[in-house]
Formats: structure tokens, sequence, C-alpha cells
């Protein structure tokens, strides 16, 4: 028997533990105002012990698809019907729709990195590059720029080193990427490696609200002219890595551009229609960049 529930809008919403700090329910709801799509967009704070019932819960009330946020992005494959080949290699998924009544997932934060990093391929390309992390968003980071910029070698520089050697590992094994350096954090000239590096990435969570005051290594002794400082922390939008890289001249990509080019692939997936990123922006961009406090933004979200 077919649902009708065509007097109301469809549902979508972001699953997570803990889900508050997440902007994507004002990012999505203002698209969808924008763009006259009737969907209404909430935020589920699901424990790990319910993830499979979530899953469950989202087939039978019609749940038109969802973000998935830590700590469930790798959890959730078991979950689904059908893993796109990008959210495969990575190993990780960040969007679910449904598709002929069946759940499907996508990782739409390499569609994020790399709509971010585009307009700087041809500098990547053939070069070598530094990757801070060896988390989930770093694994998106690596695959991207495995899968679409070929670099001539990837420095990964991770707090615990079994990490990113098993990152290292992961990518040699799938993508038969061989060129992957693991180093622990701290304990290696990170100065040397930004310095040999053209992109260089922050795929932690140093820097995010409420640690704004700490900074992975940017040595100041040095000018990072023409080089590309990418961090993935968005809370705030200009983080102390990217104000120390700036100010020695670097070229840089904030977090919240890969937050909004992720996004919109995801509303593109649930909908069907190109999301009005630019119009999104012009709506959104002053109240995530102002000078409300992190606090401030951070409630001024819950309330969304
Ligand atoms: P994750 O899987 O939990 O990995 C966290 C990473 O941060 C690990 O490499 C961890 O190192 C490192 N780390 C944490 N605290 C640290 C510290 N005090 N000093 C040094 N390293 C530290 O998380 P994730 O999903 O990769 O997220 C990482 C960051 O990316 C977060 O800030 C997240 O918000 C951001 N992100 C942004 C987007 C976007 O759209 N802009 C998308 C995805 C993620 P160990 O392995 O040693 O613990």
């Amino acid at each position: 028997m077919k649902k009708n529930t065509k007097n109301y809008p469809k549902l979508v919403g972001i699953i997570g533990h803990p889900i508050a700090h997440s902007w994507s329910p004002m990012i999505h709801q203002t698209a969808f105002n924008l763009a006259r799509e009737s969907y209404s967009y909430f935020g589920f704070d699901v424990l790990p012990k319910n993830l499979g019932d979530a899953l469950k819960g989202m087939q039978a009330l019609g749940i038109a698809g969802l973000n998935v946020t830590l700590p469930h992005k790798e959890a959730v494959i078991e979950f689904l019907d059908e893993v796109a080949a990008d959210a495969r290699l990575v190993g990780a998924v960040n969007t679910v729709y449904v598709r002929n009544d069946m759940l499907v997932g996508h990782n739409t934060d390499v569609d994020g990195v790399v709509a971010a990093l585009k307009p700087f391929r041809d500098q990547i390309s053939n070069e070598s590059v530094t990757v801070f992390g060896a988390g989930g968003g770093a694994r998106a980071v690596v695959y991207s720029l495995i899968s679409y910029f070929r670099p001539a070698e990837i420095c990964v520089i991770n707090r615990d080193a079994s990490r990113g050697e098993l990152l290292r590992k992961f990518f040699s094994d799938s993508q038969n990427y061989r060129n992957i350096k693991v180093f622990e954090l701290h304990n290696i000239d990170e100065g040397k490696a930004v310095e040999s590096s053209k992109l260089v990435v922050n795929a932690t969570q140093v820097g995010m609200y409420p640690l704004v005051n700490e900074n992975i290594m940017v040595p100041d002794d040095r000018e990072y002219d023409g080089k590309i400082f990418f961090d993935l922390v968005y809370n705030p939008v200009q983080t102390n890595f990217l104000k120390s890289a700036k100010k020695k001249n670097a070229i840089t990509v904030s977090g919240l551009e890969m937050l909004y080019q992720q996004a919109a692939k995801a509303f593109e997936l649930w909908t069907g229609v190109v999301m009005p990123l630019d119009r999104v922006r012009a709506k959104l961009d002053a109240k995530f960049q102002g000078e409300a406090s992190p606090k401030k933004r951070r409630a001024a979200v819950q309330k969304v």
C-alpha cells in the first residue's frame, strides 16, 4: 500500500551524538526555504546502541533523508541497503537517502573537499601535501586527494601514529596508493613538512569550539606565499590555523566552504534540485562569520 503524505512537508534531519553543535540544520532549512522546497529538517540525538532502530524508524516514518555525524559515520554502513563507491572507499557515510524504498549511503564530505579544493587542482597535482589528523575527516581528505588531485606524496601527521598507520594501509590496499608517509605529532619537525608541502590540511579538532585558542603547528618563522592552508574546522570560521597562515601570506580555505559544499550535495540527493548555494551563503555567511562569540553562535544554532 502506498503512503499518502502529500499534504505534509517531507522530513529530513541529522543523526549524531551529540548534535547540538551542528550547523547543518541552519544551512538546510535556509536552503529549503529559499528554494521553496517543502521539507523540514530536524536534529535527532541518537545513542550508538539505538542506531539500527533509528534507521528502521527512518523507513517506517517515511523520513526522506538523513545527515549522519559523529559517532555514527562508520557504524551506519551495516544498516544500509546500498553504499555509493566513494563512501565505501572512505569507509564512512555522512548522508542517507531513500531510493526505491532502499536506504542508500553517500559520503558528501568527499564532494565537499573536492569542491573546496577544486580551484587549486593544478597547484596540488604532483606536489607534496601534509594532512594533520587521521580520523574520519582526514580519510575523506586523503581519499579525495588520491582520487581527484593525485599529489606526489601525502604526509599524514597524527597524535596517535598507529591510527595514521591504519589509514596508510587502508589506502595502500584499497587505492593502491603507496605514497603516504605517517608521522607522530610533535615527534617530527612539522615545520619542515609544512615547508615542503603545497597544501596543508588541518583535519583534527584542534581549534574547534570550545578549543578555539589551540593551534595545530603553523611555524611562524617562515613565509608561506602560494601555499594553500585548508582547515576542516568551521566553528570558528577563522581558526588560529588559518589566521597564522594568512599572516604568512598563504592562501586559506575554511571548513565552512567544505560544510556548504557537502550540504549542497546532500540537498541535491534528497530533493533532486540544486541547492541555491549563493543565496544560502548570502543569508548565512554574516551569521557564521560575524562578531558574535562562538557561544552565542552555538546558542543561535540550537534555536533552529
Ligand atoms: P575524528 O574521526 O574523531 O578524528 C579526530 C582527529 O582529531 C584525530 O586525528 C585525532 O587524533 C585528532 N585530535 C583530536 N584532538 C586532538 C588534539 N588535542 N591534538 C591533536 N590531535 C587531536 O573526527 P573527524 O570527523 O575527523 O573531525 C575532525 C574535525 O574535522 C572536526 O573539527 C570536525 O568538525 C571537522 N569536520 C569538518 C567537516 C566540514 O564539512 N567542514 C566535515 C567533517 C569533519 P587521534 O587519532 O590521535 O585521537
